[in-house]
């Protein structure tokens, strides 16, 4: 008989034996569930790094992390305890087995990760999904008709190498000066009511930041009360990558009681109160991501959903993406809602794919989970919003260019007649392309660039034929 593309095994979830790490021997298990004692200890530098690995890891990998740090790292490093524990989770770590690893490659993004020859695609922005621009009050995207994105801060537990979010969250690295919020936590969020009252065609809130988990509870649990409030106001979803990188953090009595008494307001308002957590690689599924999961669902949050981000390295196979949905669907009751392609933020080349191999990934996806749990693939295309990967509407393929078309306008075209009848175009990552296509590019960008030169090209092309080795291998 032959073999399906896809093989289905249940597989038990397993936490990591933390103490396999030098650094963390004699940690006990209640030191582990303790939400203060992982954050204290969250890895933050290479010095603290090296102090939980030992000599597990040679030194070029540590020198390797600390130069993306000083050369390319758009967000500075932040690492919990329960993530770095999900790295090469089986067994004693090494060198390549910690290299290899697909939480690692999104996590503690090396120098030799990257691409040489594009780091970054010439249309990389900072804030490439222009919700800045979106802004209605401090922290407040109005970008589609309905629905308002709320960022109430912009730290998070973890750093996420790949953050989208990179304009806004987390600390300034050598390469990146983060833009701050100015408002008083207080006066953000009265500025964000305000709105909501006075726009009752708003029905559906994302609260965001940054990470809600980062939110002093009482805090967070007052301005979620308050939108409850809002008669107009019928979806409510708490963006938290942490139920999986701190889990303890939603385990802890202060977080679980506040959160059933905002679940049963919600619930006595009609209001959908949702959970929406950000898990890239079945790695990260533990008993403590489900039990987090369960026991929000447990005080009546109405469902917790997964948004992955799709990544070359970390999840760009069918078996990647299916073995991470069958573990959130089947063991963690988290629904796999969508994985986002990786936008188009400076330095995020190596890990973004092309739509046509999005497109080919969703197809590989379908027939396999209940339809409801089958997540969707979406662009999320600057100036348009996110769309399903099939839905583009026209492709160069050469040139790597998909065009999108939309039917709503963006907060900043209310006055744009033609908003709906453009096309809005969006680029694959430039060395997934045929030599047509890369000699394109090469000759806009020598074209645009100030002293761009035949020598500048032959330079690219070198560099091209260095990193032609598959990227992530070592
Ligand atoms: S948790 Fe979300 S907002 Fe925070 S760094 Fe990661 S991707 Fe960015």
């Amino acid at each position: 008989m032959t073999e399906q593309p896809y093989e289905y095994r249940r597989r038990e979830l397993v936490e990591p034996d933390w103490r396999r790490l030098p650094g963390w021997r004699e940690v006990t298990r209640e030191q582990w569930e303790n939400p203060q004692w992982q954050r204290v200890n969250c890895v933050k530098n290479v010095k603290q790094l090296r102090a939980v690995l030992g000599d597990l890891v040679d030194e070029k990998f540590h020198a390797d992390l600390e130069a993306d740090q000083q050369q390319r790292a758009t967000m500075s490093m932040l690492l919990p305890p329960q993530m770095l524990n999900t790295m090469v989770p089986d067994r004693v770590p090494d060198t390549d087995s910690f290299y290899a690893d697909p939480v690692r490659n999104y996590m503690l993004p090396v120098l030799s990760d990257r691409r040489l020859d594009w780091p970054s695609h010439p249309y990389a922005t900072r804030d490439s999904l222009h919700e800045h621009d979106m802004w209605v009050a401090e922290g407040l995207t109005h970008r589609y008709p309905t629905k308002v994105l709320a960022e109430l801060l912009s730290t998070c537990p973890q750093y996420c190498g790949h953050c989208t979010r990179m304009d806004l969250v987390g600390n300034s690295t050598p390469v990146v000066d983060k833009l701050r919020l100015t408002l008083k936590p207080v006066d953000r969020q009265d500025a964000h009511i305000e709105y909501l009252k006075t726009h009752p065609g708003v029905r559906d809130v994302v609260v965001s930041g940054g990470d809600v988990a980062n939110v002093p509870w009482k805090q967070l649990e007052s301005y979620l009360m308050r939108l409850l409030d809002i008669e107009t106001i019928r979806d409510v979803r708490l963006a938290t990558k942490a139920l999986m990188g701190l889990p303890q953090h939603w385990l802890q009595t202060t977080v679980v009681e506040g959160l059933e008494r905002v679940a049963r307001t919600a619930a006595r308002r009609g209001v959908n109160l949702a959970i929406h957590t950000h898990v890239n690689h079945v790695n990260s599924v533990t008993p403590l991501v489900a039990k987090a999961a369960q026991t929000a669902l447990d005080v009546g949050v109405r469902d917790v959903r997964n948004q992955g981000v799709l990544m070359r390295g970390v999840n760009a196979t069918t078996e990647d993406l299916l073995d991470l949905c069958f573990a959130l669907q089947g063991e963690a009751s988290i629904l796999p809602y969508y994985f986002y392609m990786c936008d188009m933020i400076p330095n995020a080349e190596h890990w973004r794919v092309a739509v046509w191999e999005a497109q080919e990934l969703q197809h590989a996806m379908m027939g396999y989970l209940p339809g409801y749990a089958t997540p969707r693939i979406v662009c999320d295309v600057p100036f348009v919003g996110k769309r399903w990967v099939h839905m583009v509407a026209d492709y160069d393929r050469e040139r790597g260019i998909s065009y999108w078309t939309k039917n709503y306008r963006t907060g900043i075209e209310l006055d744009d007649p033609e908003a709906l009848n453009r096309k809005y175009a969006y680029q694959d990552p430039i060395y997934t392309l045929p030599e047509p296509g890369q000699r394109w590019w090469e000759a806009q960008h020598a074209r645009h660039t100030p002293g761009a030169d035949a020598a500048a090209a032959a330079s690219r092309k070198a560099a091209q034929r260095e990193a032609a080795e598959p990227v992530g291998a070592h």
